[in-house]
Order: C-alpha cells, then structure tokens, then sequence
C-alpha cells in the first residue's frame, strides 16, 4: 500500500513479478514511435499560492507574496497566445491555497468567487471565449471538483512524481502519493482526458519509479483515461540542489515508461528540462507543450525550444514532428477524428470524453474554429506568424 493511499480507500496494489520484469527493461528493448508531437500553449499560472512546500519547488510563493492574476490579464494572455496560434490554455496552481492565504481568497470574494476552483471555471470560460482550449492542472481535486471543472476543459491533469513517500515532500503540509492516486482515479471516474507523470530524481530508486509507472498503468486500464505520462528530471534551481539526472538514468526509465504503459499512451518528456534528442530511441512519441509566447513559470530558468529545436529533435530520431492538441485525437468526437485513429472506448456515466463548450469551441465557423480543426487534423504543425 502506498503512503496516504488508507485514507483515500486506494485499493491498487503493484505486481512484485512486474516491477522485477520493468527493472529488467532497456532502451534496445522498445520501440521507436512513428512521430513526435507537442502542444502550442500559452502558460497561465493562475496563483502561485499552494498549501504545501515541496522542496524542489519554485513555483509556489508563502502567504502575503502569492500571485493571483485578474480575470482582464487572463483574457489578454488568451489573446497573445490565440494571435500566436496557440491551441491551449494551460492553467496552472499550486494546490488548493489554505487560508493562511488570507489575501487571496478576500480578493476572490471580492471579485465574486467563493473558492479558487470557482474563479479557474470562470478562467476556463475566458479562455474558450478568446479561442483556446483549457486544460486544468489545479493540484489535487474530488471527484465532485472534476465534475464541475470538466465541463469548461478540453483535458486536465496532475503528476503523480512518484508514489513513494520521499523527504522533498516534508514539511507540516506533506502531500502523499494516496492523494495523488485519489486524484488521478477521481479524473478516471468522472471521464477526463488525462495527462500525468513521473518526477525523477527526488529521491524515489529504481523500484519506486517501476510501481509508479505501474500504478499509472492500473488506473488508465480501468478507466481509459490517462493520454499522456510525462517522464520529467528533476533540475536544480534556487530552492534546491537536487542533481539533474544523468542521461543513462533516463533513457532508462524513458524505456520503462514506454515498456509499461498501453500503446495508446503517450510517454512524453519536457524538451526543455531534458535532453529529448537522446531520448527519441527510448520510445518517447510527444513533446508535451511548448510556448511560442511565455515561459515554462514552473521552471522559469529553462527556456522552451523554438519550432527548429523541435523539428531536429524529431529529426535526430528519424520521425516527422506533428501538432496535437491538448486533448489526445482519440478522445474527439468523430467527427473531429483523423482518419485511423480509433475512438477511445466511451467514459464510465459520460456521453463523450470532451463537453460540450470545448466541441462548440473546436466546431464554431471563426478563426479559431478553424485554427483547432486544422491541428486537429493532425498532418503537420500549423504554420502560424514568426515560425
Ligand atoms: S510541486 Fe506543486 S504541490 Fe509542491 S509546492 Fe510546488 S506547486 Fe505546490
């Protein structure tokens, strides 16, 4: 049993002969994948409040110094990035602020919301209005909260970074794999396209990385709902000194990735956090999200790779590089489908995997209507201004 995983009821437990096989696995015993594919987001850290203090973190600022953008900046960063070609909204948090966040959560009464959840589906709506898909990574959320947030979100996500109970999440405020794992389930339940992934390097060894892997793997098998895990190094940076993986390191738990999960899985890793060139031959198949206007403010000190560094990453492994967007095509309604992509099986209670404001927003007859239909499309990256 994971730590944390009584108290949210997570009945998963891990194969001993499938972690000893995954250990086993090396990157000349996966497949290479036919393309690569990425994202163009525009990056909108919503708040930086979060009630925990993970040690590796730079994102989160303490009570008194925490971000909280206006709904005006919201609608303009959609704009800049609509006008850039961008597809996606990516919303980020920390997770749910506490109420030492006095500040914040009076400036949210304020503005006419009872709770951070509340103003991101308002975010949401914004972000549909001026063109772009939102995908949500608000930290962990109930099942009641997917409910609510689904409806104004193309796909959501949370990383799971490892379900071992390292020391990098100490602290009075500790978060726990069990919560991560209620939150990956909770998505699965309420029928959400679903991206998450593994962090490597704070900690976890080898086995923890396999049942991490594996633990993933459970839920996407009894849900359908993970499309995408991302395999992501730790990087040091002001708050800790938390060594870069080295390159052996993780071509070998890319291959693990890849080894472990379904076929229709992405593994991805973040080109501007690894060295994704060397890691094409260990089954990697997606970029995740790229910036073409503002910076990764999760790791501000790594720069996003233009369309070029793309382009030769994807050439380095022999494969043509394509734009995808933040919903995986398998989750589109058939119509929007490319041709030879096959309909993800339909979600436990739901009609469709992607509510009814993101398929008005992909089929409306504007600009941006046609901007998303064409990467969905999925036959090249869009060409848009500056590339
Ligand atoms: S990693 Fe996430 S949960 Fe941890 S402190 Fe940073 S924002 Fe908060």
């Amino acid at each position: 049993m994971f730590a944390g995983g009584d108290e949210y009821g997570i009945d998963l437990s891990v194969d001993g002969a499938a972690v000893e096989r995954l250990l086993s696995v090396h990157p000349s015993d996966v497949a290479v994948a036919d393309r690569l594919t990425f994202a163009r987001n525009v990056f909108i850290p919503l708040t930086t409040a979060c009630r925990y203090t993970c040690t590796y973190c730079t994102y989160y600022d303490v009570p008194g110094e925490a971000s909280l953008l206006s709904p005006e900046e919201v609608r303009e960063q959609c704009r800049v990035g609509a006008d850039a070609g961008c597809t996606e909204a990516l919303f980020t948090f920390g997770d749910e602020p506490d109420d030492r966040y006095t500040a914040l959560h009076e400036t949210l009464a304020e503005w006419g919301f009872d709770s951070i959840h509340e103003y991101l589906y308002r975010a949401c709506e914004i972000a549909l209005e001026e063109g772009l898909l939102p995908h949500s990574n608000p930290g962990d959320l109930t099942e009641a909260g997917f409910a609510d947030l689904r409806e104004v979100n193309a796909s959501m996500g949370v990383m799971l970074e490892t379900t071992a109970d390292v020391d990098a999440h100490a602290g009075g405020r500790r978060k726990t794999p069990g919560q991560r794992l209620n939150t990956i389930r909770a998505a699965g339940r309420q029928g959400v396209p679903f991206t998450t992934g593994i962090l490597v390097g704070i900690g976890e060894d080898w086995r923890d990385r396999a049942e991490s892997l594996l633990a993933i793997r459970d839920l996407h098998e009894r849900h359908g709902h993970v499309q995408e895990v991302i395999v992501q190094n730790v990087v040091p940076n002001e708050r800790s000194d938390f060594p870069k993986p080295d390159l052996d390191t993780m071509r070998r738990v890319v291959a693990m990735a890849r080894a472990a999960l379904p076929e229709e899985v992405s593994v991805q890793v973040p080109p501007n956090l690894s060295p994704a060139a060397d890691l094409v031959d260990c089954g990697i198949d997606d970029l995740g999200g790229v910036s073409p206007v503002t910076d990764d403010y999760i790791n501000p000190a790594y720069e996003w790779p233009d369309h070029r560094e793309l382009e030769a990453v994807a050439d380095a492994g022999g494969v043509p590089l394509r734009e995808r967007l933040p919903t995986y095509a398998r989750y589109l309604p058939d119509e929007l489908r490319p041709a030879g992509v096959e309909s993800a099986p339909e979600p436990a209670g739901r009609d469709e995997w992607v509510p009814a404001a993101v398929r008005e927003r992909i089929a409306a007859d504007d600009v941006h209507g046609r901007r998303l239909r064409a990467v969905a499309r999925g036959d090249g990256p869009l060409a848009v201004r500056g590339d």
